[in-house]
């Protein structure tokens, strides 16, 4: 057994008093006789983060788009490792990868459950489901009408998936595709979540468009990824279903982004601001991989950019990417906390989050299933 001490923790929710923690056999304990002490001096400890929305199959280069379509089979896993390890290097110790090509998550993701030091936990939803030619078609996901939506989630479900992905409506990645046009209309929303929830998986759709927004909201999507669009009635209708919004925030300061999306950024975060008002439930989603700026493990910088440019308070920022993103993404029982039972997934940064959001990207230490990836 081992003992942590830090100057601070965060627990997932609070701050806690109590800058200890106890692990045993990869998960926290209660209480016991810890042989060792880990000292991480003027620290903070936290739950290892939770990235909501990830492409892993995506490597952030001038062209992941070239490179996921020409990559064979094992180079693309190759890169998928690369990403994995980026992002664990970085203090994400779950991702959800929402887009992958031939399946290939499921893959890594059984891999990194034998070798956990290698990645994070991935939850993978496979090729997202998209209609013929639309957002993403070329990941493989193609599905149309409610018979051809029912059979591919059916096919989902068969290979293991842990989550099924829906691009509801276009978007920025894909010439030809609009973020702000429906694919996919009521009814085949409604067939998605139907199939989804018969087979135990929750469903996450893309949707940029408020109309859109609100179909998917009314078919019973378990969460709502980017919702860019979102106008105060979207946002109305997001707190009275109680749907989770994965925001998609995070962008690497090396990489500056052209003039057009540095403007839409701005109306983004005001968006966001406006559902952390409402008493929306809000997560973190990084996106990691679409672009330059968003290099696997870039989520600590879309958690500083909720507090510096949209309002959150620090600590409503981490329980965006640790608690709050642990659950919506239905691992809230093991991941995003310091508690007792949860997993050894822990982040200690240099300094104070809770007072400075930028210490999140000052990672000391982390520890993946109780054992330590990076010392302090
Ligand atoms: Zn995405």
């Amino acid at each position: 057994m081992l003992a942590i001490r830090a100057a601070r923790l965060f627990d997932g929710r609070t701050v806690t008093r109590d800058p200890v923690v106890l692990v045993d056999a990869g998960r926290i304990v209660e209480k016991g006789s810890p042989a060792e002490v880990l000292d991480l001096g003027d620290a903070t400890l936290l739950p290892g983060l939770v990235d909501a929305h990830t492409h892993l199959a995506l490597d952030a280069s001038d062209d992941p788009v070239g490179r996921v379509v020409a990559a064979s089979d094992d180079e693309l896993l190759d890169s998928m490792r690369a990403a994995a390890r980026t992002a664990l290097a970085a203090g994400i110790t779950t991702v959800r990868d929402l887009g992958d090509r031939g399946y290939l998550s499921l893959v890594l993701r059984d891999e990194l459950a034998r070798d956990p030091m290698a990645g994070p936990q991935v939850l993978a939803a496979g090729p997202p489901i998209t209609t013929s030619g639309g957002h993403c078609w070329f990941l493989g996901g193609e599905a149309d009408g409610v018979e051809g939506i029912r059979a591919a989630v059916r096919e989902r479900a068969e290979r293991g998936v842990d989550v099924i992905k829906i691009m509801a409506t276009g978007g920025e990645l894909t010439p030809g595709s609009l973020a702000d046009t429906a694919q996919y209309g009521p009814d085949e929303l409604r067939a998605a979540v139907d199939e989804a929830h018969r087979h135990g998986l929750p469903v996450t759709a893309h949707a940029h468009a408020a109309g859109t927004i609100v179909d998917a909201v009314a078919a019973g999507v378990d969460t709502i990824e980017h919702c860019s669009y979102a106008t105060d009635e979207v946002i109305g209708v997001l707190r009275q279903a109680g749907t989770v919004v994965s925001v998609t925030v995070g962008a690497d300061p090396r990489f500056p982004y052209p003039p057009r999306l540095v403007t839409l950024l701005v109306e983004y975060f005001q968006m966001v601001a406006r559902l952390r008002e409402a008493g929306v439930p809000v997560v973190c989603g990084s996106d990691a991989g679409i672009r330059e700026a968003k290099p696997h493990g870039v989520l600590p910088y879309g958690v500083a950019a909720l507090v510096e440019r949209a309002g959150f308070s620090p600590a409503e920022a981490l329980r965006a990417a640790t608690s709050l993103a642990a659950d919506a993404c239905g691992v809230g029982d093991r991941k995003g906390r310091i508690a007792p039972g949860y997993d050894a997934d822990l982040l200690a940064v240099r300094g104070d989050p809770l007072t400075d959001i930028t210490a999140l990207t000052r990672v000391s230490a982390v520890m993946r299933t109780g054992r330590l990836l990076r010392s302090p």
